[in-house]
C-alpha cells in the first residue's frame, strides 16, 4: 500500500507548488459554478447559449422540413438547405442551422443530436485542481477552527488509549464525564487490570456497550502490564495488537500522545471526505490511504481534528449547514444542506452554536466554555 501511495504522490505536483499556487481554473470553476451568484451568470450564459441551442433542436429542423420538405425533395442537397436559411435567418439561427445541416439528413435524428448543445458539459475536475482544492479547504479550514484539537480530555497516552476505546458508538462528551471517576480509581494499567469486572463495569456504563468495553479495558491493560512494561507503546503494530484497538483508535494515540502524523477516519471525517470528493470510498482504510496521499505527513493530525471539528459544528451528517459554511465556496457538495443563511445558523453546533464545547477540561485557547460534569447535568 505504501508503494502505490508513493507512486500516486510523485505523480502529483510538488507541495510548495500547490500551497503556493493561486486558485487554478478548475477552482474558480467550482466557486462560480456553485455560488448562488455564480450559478446565476452562469445560468444567464446558458440561456443565451439556449436561445441558439434551443433553435437549434426546435425551429431548425422544422424548416428544413418546411423550406425543403422531406417528401418532396429528400434527397436534396444540403448546401442548398444551408444556404435556403441562412438568408433568412439571424446569426445564431444560421449557426443552428449550419449545425443542423451538418448533422444527419432526417429532421429526427438532427433533432435528437442537437440538445447536446444546449448546456455545455461541465469539464471534470483534474485531480491535480481536486488537490489543490483540498489543500485550500485545509488552509481555510486551519483558519476557522485554529483551536482544533482532540476532544477526549486525557493527561497521557494511556488515558487517551482508554478514552478513545470508549468513545465507539458515543459522544466524546459522554467519555469525558464517564473518565474523572475512572481515572481517579485506576490511573495505571496495573490498576485497570487489577480491577473487578462487575466494578468497572458500573463505572463505565454511561458511555454505552459497558460489557464489551469492560472486556477490551481489562485486556488492554493486561496486555500492556505483560507485554509493554505498563507503558502504553507508540508504533502502530503495537498499539493494533492490543485488545479492543483498532487502526482509527491507534491513529488518535500515536497523533496525539506521540506526535506520530496520522490520519483518524471516524464517521465525521469519513463524510466530509466523501463530501469534499477527496475519495469515493466507505471503508474507513481506504478513506485514509485515498487522502494520504493528497496531504503531506506533517498535516495529517491536525487536518483530521480539523475536519472532524467541521463535522460535528457544520457539515453534519443529516442536516449539513450549507448556507453559514465558510467553506461552501470550495464544496462541490454545497446544497445537500440547508442553504438558507437564518436558517442554517441555527444548525451550528458547540462554540459555533453558542454552546458549551465537549471537554470538561478544554485547552486554553478554545473559544467556547466547558462542558458540565456528569453530576451536574
Ligand atoms: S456544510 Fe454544505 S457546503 Fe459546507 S462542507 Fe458540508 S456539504 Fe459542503
Amino acid at each position: 500500500m505504501n508503494a502505490e501511495r508513493d507512486s500516486a504522490v510523485g505523480e502529483q505536483p510538488s507541495v510548495e507548488a500547490l500551497n503556493t499556487g493561486k486558485s487554478d481554473k478548475s477552482s474558480s470553476r467550482v466557486t462560480s459554478g456553485r455560488k448562488p451568484a455564480g450559478r446565476g451568470s452562469g445560468a444567464s450564459r446558458s440561456t443565451v447559449g439556449k436561445a441558439a441551442a434551443g433553435e437549434t433542436a426546435a425551429q431548425a429542423p422544422a424548416k428544413t422540413s418546411v423550406k425543403a420538405p422531406a417528401g418532396k425533395k429528400a434527397a436534396a442537397p444540403k448546401k442548398t438547405a444551408v444556404k435556403r436559411t441562412a438568408v433568412k435567418t439571424t446569426t445564431a439561427k444560421r449557426t443552428a442551422t449550419k449545425t443542423t445541416a451538418a448533422a444527419p439528413k432526417s429532421a429526427k435524428a438532427a433533432a435528437a443530436k442537437t440538445p447536446a448543445a444546449k448546456a455545455p458539459a461541465r469539464k471534470p475536475e483534474s485531480r491535480a485542481a481536486m488537490i489543490r482544492r483540498a489543500r485550500r479547504i485545509n488552509r481555510e479550514l486551519a483558519e476557522v477552527y485554529p483551536y482544533a484539537h482532540p476532544e477526549l480530555d486525557f493527561t497521557n497516552p494511556f488515558e487517551l488509549l482508554v478514552a478513545t476505546v470508549l468513545s465507539a458508538q458515543t459522544t466524546d462528551l459522554r467519555v469525558n464525564q464517564t473518565t474523572p471517576a475512572l481515572f481517579a480509581l485506576c490511573p495505571t494499567p496495573e490498576d485497570m487490570a487489577a480491577m473487578d469486572p462487575e466494578r468497572l463495569e458500573e463505572l463505565i456504563r454511561p458511555a454505552g456497550f459497558f460489557r464489551a468495553k469492560t472486556k477490551s479495558l481489562l485486556g488492554l491493560s493486561a496486555a500492556l502490564r505483560d507485554r509493554f512494561g505498563g507503558e502504553v507503546p507508540g508504533r502502530l503494530e503495537d498499539l493494533v495488537s492490543l485488545p479492543g484497538v483498532g487502526r482509527k483508535t491507534a491513529n488518535v494515540v500515536l497523533g496525539n500522545a506521540f506526535g506520530v502524523p496520522g490520519i483518524t477516519v471516524d464517521t465525521h471525517f469519513g463524510r466530509l471526505a466523501r463530501r469534499f470528493g477527496w475519495t469515493t470510498q466507505e471503508d474507513p482504510e481506504k478513506v485514509e490511504a485515498d487522502v494520504a496521499e493528497i496531504f503531506p505527513k506533517s498535516e495529517w493530525t491536525m487536518l483530521s481534528h480539523r475536519v472532524v471539528f467541521h463535522g460535528r459544528r457544520v457539515c453534519h451528517s443529516r442536516k449539513p449547514a450549507c448556507g453559514a459554511c465558510p467553506i461552501a465556496p470550495l464544496c462541490p457538495s454545497y446544497g445537500e444542506g440547508e442553504t438558507d443563511p437564518e436558517k442554517a445558523k441555527k444548525l451550528l453546533k458547540y462554540e459555533m452554536g453558542g454552546q458549551p464545547g465537549q471537554r470538561l477540561r478544554p485547552p486554553a485557547d478554545y473559544p467556547g466554555w466547558p462542558a458540565a460534569p456528569l453530576a451536574a447535568r
